[in-house]
């Protein structure tokens, strides 16, 4: 169901996208030029003849991106196709010299089939988002029209660089399979999933920031319990987790509104406007192109031996989602292990901390969620927060927080002493856990002699609550807890303190 400022509607969405993820690689799809763009590059000092279609030339598929789709592939626990084939889509434009894309086309055989990944689902419950496919298509170059007040400018270092576009799939069969994305925040963290899966296995840097990732969102709205999928618009090329979010919404509101008036909406394709958040019209399907596809006569179709897929099998590393099931297995809730596998930089802090330990995965956990993930700056996670601010803050190491939780656990120190140690640490205090214990005289006191004279003290002041709890209000215990910490200046441990009351009180 989804909801306009707050007020629940009677609508849902039906959220499809095609992500394309640059492929990390030496060289381009089809040429040995440098697949390097990065914007230090000088323009156009890394472009083949091949990338500016100069006559005569062939292109020459590079194994390495095909290796690098396939493992992209089975990240997705999708199908390789054995045989695949590669075609020309025409359109002109000047970022593209040869005048045509080669891509793979549905219709054909792409080399990524039927798969699938696994988000946390807006209910907290894992939900498995279906791939429809995954081809391999060359990227086009980058138009500068902002050096020159009269000229444009085209740097083709990009040209040619190989892309993989991830398609997400809607089963129009059988419209209530709901293994799609229905929210703004299912479509955000369906994308971060693929840019750990790409990250994790080397096959992109799958960074919007630098456009290493970049999706088209398709967005449709049906009223709660409809059984068909209605039209859809198709927004092109987002390049940030905020705009396509705020993409979503703009345009499921503003198709809602028009059925709500009566009308229907037409399947075009939009554009966003990142200053006011509002998508328009770029092209209706009255015009929409036609790419006049056809087989690429210079490619041979693509085969992909089992040996081959099988090789690339035995090497693949621990994804997000085994390393869930191993997290949940630890003790860990579902949300907990999404949480933590959310950026293979966090799991590995976490994996680091823990340390084999696993009496340790539940507090570290807690202390992560609960206190970390609100100080970004204070751990060595990159990109925990995409906007973290590395500034002067302490870095709380894996090592420091291991040595907090062993302390509680240890009965060292009691859960508001070590939150105090915490915060230190967060303000700068150096040194180990134990070190600032020390210094600052945080030690828990756990011998029942000093406690018991507490206890007696605080017992002794107050007979007229003494009198309510033991005439039945023993929710008091904890006005006698409070009392007996203040009295040791938050040092008793509290399970002893607990432990006496309730004895003395009886
Ligand atoms: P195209 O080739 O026009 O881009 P595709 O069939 O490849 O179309 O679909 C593009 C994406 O749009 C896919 O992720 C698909 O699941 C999604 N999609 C298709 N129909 C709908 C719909 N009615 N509502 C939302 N998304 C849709
Ligand atoms: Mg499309």
């Amino acid at each position: 169901m989804f909801t306009i400022k707050g007020k629940t509607t009677d609508w849902e969405l039906v959220i499809g996208l095609e992500t394309h993820i640059e492929v990390l690689s030496n060289s381009k799809l089809f040429s040995g030029a440098s697949a390097d763009y990065n914007p230090t590059v000088a323009p156009n000092t890394q472009v083949s003849m091949v990338d500016v279609a100069m006559p005569g030339m062939l292109p020459v598929l590079n194994e390495y991106c095909v290796e690098q789709a396939i493992k992209m592939g089975l990240g997705l626990n999708a199908e390789i196709s054995r045989k695949s084939k590669f075609a020309r889509k025409q359109y002109f434009y000047p970022d593209l010299p040869q005048g045509y894309q080669i891509s793979q086309p549905a219709e054909e055989l792409p080399i990524v089939g039927r798969g699938w990944v696994e988000i946390m689902g807006d209910d907290g419950q894992p939900k498995k988002i279906l791939i429809e496919r995954a081809h391999l298509e060359q990227d086009a170059g980058k138009l500068k029209h902002d050096v020159h007040p009269t000229k444009s400018f085209a740097d083709y270092n990009r040209t040619g660089v190989a892309l993989l576009e991830i398609v997400t799939f809607l089963d129009t069969k059988n419209p209530e399979n709901n293994s799609y994305i229905t929210s703004p925040d299912e479509a955000e963290r369906y994308l971060r999933e693929i840019r750990e899966i790409a990250r994790a296995l080397g096959v992109s840097k799958a960074n919007m920031e630098e456009g290493s990732m970049r999706a088209d969102v398709n967005v449709s709205v049906r009223p709660v319990g409809s059984k068909e999928f209605r039209t859809r618009t198709e927004t092109k090329n987002m390049v940030s987790f905020k705009f396509i979010k705020s993409a979503i919404e703009y345009e499921a509101r503003r198709q809602i509104e028009i059925y709500e008036n009566g009308g229907t909406v037409s399947q075009d394709t939009m554009r966003y406007s990142q200053s006011d958040g509002t998508t328009s019209v770029m092209r209706s399907k009255e015009d929409a192109l036609d790419y006049r596809y056809f087989p690429d006569p210079d490619l041979l179709p693509l085969e992909v031996s089992e040996e081959t897929i099988e090789r690339i099998r035995s090497t693949m590393p621990e994804l997000p989602a085994a390393t869930r099931v191993r997290y949940i297995n630890m003790g860990l809730s579902e949300y907990d292990a999404a949480r933590l596998t959310e950026t293979t930089d966090i799991s590995k802090w976490f994996d680091s901390a823990v340390n084999g330990k696993s009496e340790r995965a539940k507090p570290i956990a807690n202390w992560m969620i609960s206190e970390l993930f609100a100080h970004p700056e204070n751990w060595d996670v990159k990109n925990a927060v995409d906007t973290a601010e590395q500034g002067e803050a302490r870095i709380i190491t894996p090592e420091n927080l291991a040595e907090l939780v062993d302390m509680i656990s240890a009965n060292e120190v009691n859960g508001k002493q070590a939150k105090e140690i915490f915060i230190k640490m967060l303000d700068g205090e150096s040194g180990t856990p134990k070190e600032i214990a020390d210094r600052f005289g945080m030690k828990q006191i756990t011998d029942t002699a000093a406690i018991e004279k507490a206890v007696d003290d605080v017992i002794a002041a107050n007979p007229a609550q003494v009198e309510q709890y033991k005439s039945g209000k023993v929710g008091l215990l904890g006005f006698f807890v409070g009392g007996v910490m203040k009295a040791t200046a938050g040092k008793a441990n509290p399970a002893v303190v607990n432990e006496l009351l309730r004895k003395k009180l009886s």
